[in-house]
């Protein structure tokens, strides 16, 4: 397993331009798979277009304490990439007076941005009804003046949603690296031990499930059953709700289908699976993905394509929702990821 990001090895696939010309290249290009605006035109979807404003997902840099296999951020240690004050600031701003009820703070590991803790204080008084904050579980256990992060999280009523590929070992480390399992198991005890997770807590606390493979996620509901029963059984852990994900085509896990020679089976795999029904609910159509320097994506995946939103404003130092809510989302290829199966959001599943 790589200990370094594309971008710290010099990788081709760093380059942004690069994944998108194999996106839209080869199997594409060539006609034997359909281009996914055609697609979504053939159900009247083209343009996709926002609807109301809900979430406000804001990157806040791309270092980690991990270097997971299939990591769309490309985020590890050696990612400098952080959210200044200055920018927090602007984000501030924009918090107070947004119409979205949820922020979704994430990174690379957002708990490793030096003002981390002030932007949560700072956010949390803006009195946002869901204030999620995207833990990698790890994070907590990864040097002593993270252990408090639990109490602090709860002290800010913020909801914590983090990865856990599965519920074994094994699984767990192949795809996260060697003893993120134990670690993440014993975060979990100390999230479960401040009451996050607990049945009738207000705490929540969910976790994300992705594959570790070149496939589609099985059923949500029947994942989360396992993964409760598993986790309890074996350690006492509980937590509110499973979010399924499926992976999408783009750095690491572009990288991991590329070597595996996996690519264009996986490509075929998500166009096969493509559920029209699951357009109308895709994670764009109701976010705007803000990145470290303050630029403004319809989602986390265009960021880390560099594909601004189509609008005059771009940057959160001028922004401007009515003029945002008026935009063109901009597609491509890595868009099948979301719309596969039951579709696929950072909240999990876009369909019943
Ligand atoms: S998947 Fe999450 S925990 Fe893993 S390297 Fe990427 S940002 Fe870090
Ligand atoms: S990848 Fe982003 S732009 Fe494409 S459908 Fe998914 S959420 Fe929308």
């Amino acid at each position: 397993m790589a200990t370094k990001s594309l971008k710290a090895r010099h990788d081709e696939l760093a380059i942004t331009n690069r994944q998108l010309e194999i996106l839209n290249g080869g199997i594409f290009a060539e006609g034997e798979l359909p281009y996914f605006k055609d697609k979504i035109a053939q159900i009247g979807h083209f343009p996709l277009r926002p609807k109301k404003l809900e979430i406000l997902q804001i990157n806040v840099g791309y270092m980690c304490n991990q270097v997971c296999e299939h990591c769309h951020v490309d985020a590890g240690p050696d990612r400098k990439e952080i959210m200044t004050r200055e920018t927090m600031s602007q984000c501030l701003e924009v918090i107070r007076n947004t119409g979205a009820h949820t922020l979704d703070l994430t990174g690379g590991a957002p708990e490793m941005n030096p003002d981390f803790r002030w932007f949560v204080e700072e956010a949390a008084k803006a009195g946002i009804k869901d204030f999620i904050v995207r833990s990698n579980l790890t994070i907590i256990r990864a040097n002593k003046k993270y252990y408090d992060l639990p109490e602090f999280f709860k002290k800010h009523n913020v909801h914590v949603i983090s990865s856990m590929p599965h519920y074994t070992r094994g699984k767990t480390d192949k795809q996260r690296g060697e003893g993120v399992f134990d670690k993440s198991i014993k975060a979990l005890q100390e999230l479960n031990a401040v009451g996050y997770g607990m049945p009738d807590s207000g705490l929540r606390l969910d976790l994300v499930y992705n594959p570790s493979g070149a496939y589609l996620p099985g059923n949500q509901a029947a994942m989360e059953k396992d993964f409760k029963k598993a986790l309890m059984e074996d350690f006492n852990i509980q937590f509110h709700n499973l979010f399924a994900i499926t992976n999408l085509p783009i750095a690491r896990f572009l990288d991991y289908l590329i070597a595996s020679e996996n690519y264009e089976d996986y490509m075929y795999a998500l166009v096969d699976a493509y559920n029209p029904a699951a357009v109308q609910n895709v994670m764009c159509t109701n976010t705007i993905s803000i990145s470290w320097d303050g630029w403004l994506y319809d989602c986390d995946f265009n960021q880390m394509l560099d594909l601004k939103v189509a609008s005059k404003v771009k940057h959160i130092k001028d922004y401007n929702e009515d003029l945002l809510n008026d935009r063109n989302i901009i597609i491509s290829q890595h868009c099948y990821g979301c719309t596969a199966g039951a579709g696929s959001s950072c909240q999990g599943t876009v369909t019943n």
